[in-house]
């Protein structure tokens, strides 16, 4: 059983501005240890604290991640009322689509 590796945000810190960077601030930002599926870095309820986090910049961080966010978070990113988050997150969906359609072709042949 793996661990989360991802900085959750502290949700009862309200005295910080919401810009604090992951990591850069440990009033605004802990740790998360909550144990994972093997092969998987970041825990659900951290996947969602970041997806719906306050700081625009933590939810294009979390966009532009490879690989790391599952597809119902990506879609929540989809829909952000940021055009650029919502831009990177419908291109990494997209790039999701078309792998799965290689793999449903290669089932066909
Ligand atoms: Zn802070
Ligand atoms: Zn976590």
């Amino acid at each position: 059983m793996a661990r989360c590796r991802s900085w959750r945000p502290v949700l009862d810190d309200h005295t910080h501005p919401i810009d604090h960077a992951p990591g850069s601030c440990r009033a605004c930002w802990t740790v998360c240890s909550a144990k994972v599926p093997r092969g998987q870095v970041r825990c659900t309820a951290c996947e969602r604290a970041l997806a719906t986090h306050p700081s625009a910049s933590v939810r294009m961080a979390l966009a532009r991640e490879e690989g790391t966010c599952s597809r119902d978070v990506l879609e929540l990113l989809a829909g952000d009322l940021d055009s650029m988050i919502a831009h990177t997150a419908g291109a990494r969906l997209s790039m999701l689509g078309r792998s799965g359609a290689r793999n449903d072709l290669e089932e066909v042949l």
